[in-house]
């Protein structure tokens, strides 16, 4: 079941931030479980109760570790990621046929789409501006016209890296006074050096969290909702599982190795947070020398903003986005135009155009994502062929 981390003295993987090897220890957990548990968990005879007790203790321990950003007694649902359980963040929450739900361009899409679909129900769809740090512009709304208000915060955003400020959201009220229910997307948030729990939300802010462990050496095909205790979830996929919230037999060994790996990445966090953003400044700073050595421009997105330690995103201006990551990957380095699912897209990020950043920067903007596995020498050699790539390259078409 181990998966070789798709790095050699070839190949420097830097996108981290769409996928993460999976961990050898995670990989060995869930082998040790693959004969134990594979039975389905719903089944009544020992065999299914064994799985049972798998499941639930995996559920214990993520909920017991992350849990507490969301208060005492939290829920968890399992999900196959983390668009999933953003889905059934927003969906779920929605009781009332009226409501309002804010989103912004720092969201992944599987938000705007659970908004849209609650636009098509009636709901107002609100989508909050950002500041140029990255952060939600909140606004001064309206009382909402309904029982609910909901509203999507993404801690860390994937296409700039930029932290939300979440002190600045529990402050938040609409004109009447109303607290809105938040739901958050974690998925890119766990290396935080500074926060005393693993996200650092302000207690209760949270009524829901959204989180997947291939994001930090876990498995693909299982994310999570947690779900704080005083709130009223309804399903999106009915079905006897998951306490009614989640219809489907679960991957005991999935939600095993899920378990490892957020045991792995909280125990490191603050540790693996530190060394990533001395990675992260030392390729910042190498490039930033290799390019004016070469005369080229280039900008770090956020700069001056708080920012996850594993993400930087670069702009090239007069460069094209697609043409730097198509001539890095002949170099051997891996990296991104932006998210994942939206690369191959001609789209620019939305966060990058929302921040209000010159129009050349945002079309020239390429993201590295480092891991607990990117090394110095890795840093090093790709910043070297970096500086070949843009050598290489046309002059800028403005220059
Ligand atoms: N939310 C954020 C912030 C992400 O970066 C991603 C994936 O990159 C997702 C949600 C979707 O995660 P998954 O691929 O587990 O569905």
């Amino acid at each position: 079941m181990t998966s070789e981390a798709p790095r050699s003295p070839e190949s420097i993987y830097l996108d981290h931030a769409a996928a993460t090897p999976l961990s050898p220890e995670v990989a060995a957990a869930m082998e040790s479980v693959r004969e134990e548990g594979f039975a389905n968990p719903s089944s009544p005879h020992a065999a299914g109760r064994r799985a049972r007790r798998l499941l639930d203790d995996a559920r214990d321990r993520i909920a017991c570790l992350v849990g507490h950003d969301l208060g005492p007694g939290v829920g968890l649902v399992f999900t196959s990621g983390a668009t999933e359980a953003n889905r059934l963040g927003v969906l779920g929450l929605a009781s009332g046929s009226r409501g309002r739900v804010l989103t912004s361009p720092r969201d992944h899409s599987s938000l705007g789409a659970a908004a849209r679909d609650l636009a098509a129900r009636g709901w107002d769809s609100v989508l909050m501006p950002l500041l140029a740090d990255g952060t939600l512009g909140l606004c001064s709304l309206p009382a909402a016209d309904g029982t609910s208000e909901i509203m999507c915060v993404t801690l860390v955003c994937s296409q700039s890296g930029t932290r939300e400020d979440t002190d600045r959201i529990a402050g938040w009220r609409d004109d009447a006074g109303r607290d809105p229910l938040i739901h958050v997307d974690a998925t890119q948030a766990i290396f935080n050096a500074e926060a005393s729990t693993p996200f650092g939300l302000p207690p209760g802010l949270a009524a829901t969290l959204a989180l997947a462990p291939h994001k930090f050496g876990g498995p693909r095909g299982i994310g999570c909702l947690l779900v704080r205790r005083d709130v009223a979830l309804v399903p999106v996929t009915p079905g006897t599982q998951e306490r009614g919230l989640r219809g489907g037999t679960e991957a005991v060994a999935l939600a095993v190795g899920f378990a490892r790996a957020v045991e792995l990445a909280v125990a490191e966090r603050g540790v693996v947070a530190r060394r990533l953003a001395q990675l992260r400044d030392r390729f910042e700073a190498r490039l930033a020398g290799v390019a004016a050595a070469l005369g080229v421009a280039i900008r770090v997105i956020g700069a001056d903003a708080v920012r996850a330690p594993h993400i930087s995103t670069i702009a090239f201006p007069g460069r094209d986005r697609q043409a730097v990551v198509m001539a890095t990957d002949l170099e051997g380095v891996w990296c991104a135009t932006g998210t994942a699912c939206a690369s191959g897209s001609s789209e620019p990020a939305r966060a990058l155009v929302a921040m209000g950043l010159p129009e050349a920067d945002v079309q020239a903007a390429v993201r590295f994502s480092l891991g607990t596995r990117t090394t110095a020498v890795d840093i090093d050699a790709a910043v070297d062929r970096l500086a070949r790539v843009l050598s290489r390259m046309a002059a800028p078409r403005d220059g």
